[in-house]
């Protein structure tokens, strides 16, 4: 599990983020804070933070081999409108425990600003090619049916759409 990279860019004593794993006690505090979200086994994790960070993007995370994939939308998605494509840059992993997480990310910590979870569901694997598209079905709140991430440019960006229904 590649999480050295999100632990090399924060600072724990500083930002409340979560550190490592999805201990038992925030386990709990989840299951106060929005009952029946932690996931017990079954379909991997989807979802979106809204991320108010000097500009306010989307942050899609899923659920692969025990950690949180991501990637920055930084043109909001528009569930009125899912089949334009929109850029996501990839970012580093995020631990599971990322996913059920909100807070407030103090000034001057990277990515400082407020985070809120937008959507969130399951996800399952349609199609992949690693590195290189990812086909999915959600089924969020917001978002319902299949998307893609194609990786078009070299380097982190990728493209990120709703699949037109066949
Ligand atoms: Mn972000």
């Amino acid at each position: 599990m590649a999480l050295k990279e999100y632990r090399k860019k924060r600072d724990f004593s500083k930002t409340p983020e979560p550190a490592g794993e999805l201990s038992d006690s925030f386990r709990r505090e989840i299951e106060q804070r929005l009952p029946g979200k932690v996931r017990k086994g079954g379909k991997p994790l989807y979802m979106v933070h809204d991320h108010y960070a000097r500009q306010h993007h989307h942050d899609l995370r899923l659920e692969f081999d025990g950690a949180l994939r991501s990637w920055a939308i930084p043109k909001l998605i528009d569930p009125a409108n899912l089949e334009a494509k929109k850029l996501a840059v990839q970012t580093e992993d995020h631990p599971l425990a990322y996913g059920y997480w909100e807070g407030e990310i103090p000034e001057g910590s990277y990515g400082a600003g407020r985070v809120k979870i937008w959507d969130s569901g399951s996800f399952g694997v349609v199609d992949h090619k690693e590195g290189k598209k990812l086909v999915f079905m959600v089924k969020g709140k917001k978002l319902r049916g299949t998307f893609v991430l194609i990786h078009f440019r070299p380097g982190r960006e990728w493209l990120f759409f709703r699949k037109k229904d066949a």
